[in-house]
């Protein structure tokens, strides 16, 4: 130990992808490699430390193929030498659900918490910007402080700040505002060690004049450095550098400059790639369909039913989706052999959900309701006979007059949108049959159930062209900005010309929402997490991004690559694609319009019941009053509510707040 206290804290780390330009047998016999090596490290070097990336599924596969390396990475865990945890895989926080986040950092923690004692940072390396209820996830989970990079916005001029979620609940974000690899290329040689520890502080002394500063070595896929710690002690020592974990810099962090409340998605200090919240969008649908099916029916109709829980069976299924959920995957911006692994992964777990689903009984004549109310007449959470009259057509012009599909070429990739020089989007009006271009039909019905303020768009699209971007565009008045919904409530978003803000890449106006965006009284829903985009009179919602490429170096609306410029001919989505989009105009503004609720009701069909019928469950008055979950939780009955509402109810969690709840079930 230095006698002095250390100013730079030098985490070496690997960050791991586990699948991404080369598929996870690749990338795991490089990992197996890594942490061999690293153990015989950690041997032979008694202050090296190691930074396991904020995730334990690259442990557990390590593991799954070094067994008896078991006790060696505990050893080293418990002396605080490796980190565990606390994510499962690193997530992206736009495309997965908010009860997807939570299990995910469940798992991380337990699995954590089964080798060691998990890190408590929130750790956020690459996701391509960060949900706004992040800051409430984490200190829900025991954490304070964040480590991220992309997003953060040029009005955030400290390394570190006070980052609020929706709620008020804060943590401390400290900003990586060069990246996690940015000290990759560290030189252990004393002198130019000493040189480059001065330029790391250089660099950061105007968002962090007192120190101390973190100096992250390592990148994607790199491996354990050899002789650091010797290095750092042979350097000048002007300012004390110790390897360190990432847990002592952040106990070590500087006081919180600037605060932020929300969201950070700008594209300010480094690409947030905006283009990947279109990438592959059926898959994204499908894997957020398998998200709702586990979290609204699986789960509570287990609970309902007081039968013993399943655990193993429903850990197994959370586990695909967890995979899937790391931001290459869930992003699309992988190789197709990637995307083909993913579905089948999904398709695994899809046939656990219906495996369970079965086991409470064959389907009956009656309906599940899903919803903390009454619906079509069955009580809240409970079944029912079906009442409901069928679906009446209704003439498009009806519903959405003045819609229409945009159609405009694409010569982008996985990552970013990027039309041609001189290219102009195509206006087709939305008919019951519309041919955009050869190879290209969409196809659309609309119905309306009775009692049903909203009108249902089916859009079916058979596409066999490629290098397009196809979008629905439906009428609104977007000038004062819209809101849309996120993971645990709903974020107000201005409406502004694309390009308003300088940044790493062009500022790209489209934007994520789930499962609905409100703008000018009109709703437009899609069950799943989607992008749109304000346009001057409309809201745009992108139906197929078709791209054939990983990566591309020439982008208009990109300096540089962001992956390697690998084909991905199934990043096309070539086939049939089948989209279900709700329209809801309404008066007033949306919490006026009972907005999540009507959401609510359009993402959860009542579905055939298993014949032992479950419920009742709770019900809720307050309309703002959202169920994340229902479930059973050491033989306990735990629902999971949120108030997707600005204004404070009695009885019910403060605005946007997340409570859990024991239930006497
Ligand atoms: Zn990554």
């Amino acid at each position: 130990m230095p006698e002095r206290p250390p100013e730079i804290y030098v985490v070496p780390h690997t960050h791991w992808d586990r699948e991404w330009y080369l598929p996870f047998a690749v990338y795991r016999r490089r990992l197996v490699a890594l942490i061999d090596s690293l153990l015989v490290g950690l041997a032979k070097e008694p202050d090296l430390r190691f930074h396991l990336d904020g995730q334990m599924a690259l442990v557990d596969d390590y593991l799954e193929l070094r067994p008896d390396r078991l006790e060696a990475l505990k050893q080293a865990a418990t002396a605080g030498r490796v980190s565990l945890g606390p994510w499962y895989t690193l997530p992206d926080e736009h495309l997965v659900s908010g009860e997807s986040l939570i299990r995910n950092l469940e798992l991380g923690q337990r699995r954590a918490a089964e080798l060691g004692i998990p890190m408590k940072v929130g750790y956020l390396p690459d996701q391509f910007g960060h949900t706004a209820q992040m800051p409430q996830l984490l200190r829900r989970a025991g954490i304070d402080v964040a480590v991220l990079w992309r997003g953060v916005p040029g009005a955030v001029g400290s390394t570190v700040f006070r980052w609020e979620a929706l709620d008020g609940s804060a943590v401390d974000g400290v900003q990586m505002a060069r990246g996690y690899g940015h000290a990759k290329d560290l030189e252990l040689e004393p002198a130019a060690l000493s040189r480059r520890l001065q330029e790391e502080v250089a660099a950061e002394a105007g968002a962090n004049p007192t120190g101390p500063w973190l100096v992250m070595f390592g990148d994607d896929h790199t491996p354990v450095p050899v002789g650091l710690p010797d290095a750092l002690a042979a350097a000048d020592g002007r300012r004390p550098a110790l390897v360190t974990s990432l847990a002592d810099f952040t106990a070590a962090r500087p006081a919180p400059g600037a605060r932020w409340r929300g969201e950070l998605h700008s594209a300010h200090h480094s690409f947030v790639l905006k283009g990947t919240l279109s990438a592959r969008f059926p898959l994204k649908l499908r894997h957020a369909a398998l998200e709702r099916r586990l979290e609204r029916y699986v789960e509570p109709a287990w609970t309902l039913s007081r039968r013993p829980w399943p655990e193993r069976q429903l850990a197994y299924a959370w586990r695909q989706l967890i995979l899937n959920s790391a931001h290459d995957s869930i992003c699309g911006c992988s190789i197709d052999q990637v995307h083909e692994q993913a579905g089948a992964r999904l398709e695994r777990a899809e046939r656990a959900a219906d495996l369970l689903w079965r086991r409470l009984g064959g389907a009956g004549p009656e309906l599940f309701n899903p919803s903390p109310f009454e619906r079509e007449g069955i009580p809240a959470l409970s079944t029912g006979p079906p009442r409901a009259a069928a679906s009446v057509p209704v003439p498009i012009s009806d519903a959405v007059l003045g819609a229409r599909l945009e159609l405009i070429a694409d010569h982008g990739d996985e990552y970013t949108f990027d039309p041609p020089e001189g290219a102009a989007p195509a206006y087709h009006d939305l008919a019951a049959e519309v041919r955009p271009a050869a190879g290209l039909r969409v196809r659309t019905v609309v119905g309306r159930r009775p009692g049903e303020p909203l009108y249902r768009l089916r859009v079916g699209v058979s596409n066999h062209t490629g290098d397009q971007r196809l979008r629905l565009l439906i009428p609104a008045d977007v000038s004062d900005g819209c809101w849309a919904g996120t993971a645990f409530g709903a974020v107000a978003r201005a409406y502004g010309p694309p390009g308003a803000e300088a940044g790493a890449e062009y500022d790209l106006r489209t934007d994520p929402a789930r499962v609905w965006v409100d703008a000018g009284g009109v709703t437009v829903m899609l069950a799943g997490p989607f992008e749109y985009e304000l346009l001057d009179g409309a809201i745009a919602v992108t139906l197929l991004r078709c791209v054939g490429r990983l990566s591309g170096g020439e982008l208009r609306n990109r300096p540089g690559h962001a992956g390697p410029g690998i084909a991905t001919p199934g990043a096309q989505m070539h086939g049939e694609h089948s989209f279900e989009i709700g329209v809801l105009r309404h008066e007033g503004d949306w919490e006026e319009a009972l907005v999540p609720r009507w959401a609510e009701v359009f993402a959860h069909p009542l579905v055939p019941a298993p014949a032992g019928p479950p419920g009742p469950g709770p019900a809720f008055d307050d309309p703002a009053l959202m169920l994340s979950a229902l479930r059973r939780v050491g033989g306990r009955a735990q629902m999971r509510v949120y108030e997707c509402g600005t204004r404070p109810v009695p009885g019910s969690p403060p605005p946007f707040g997340i409570e859990d709840r024991e239930v006497g079930l």
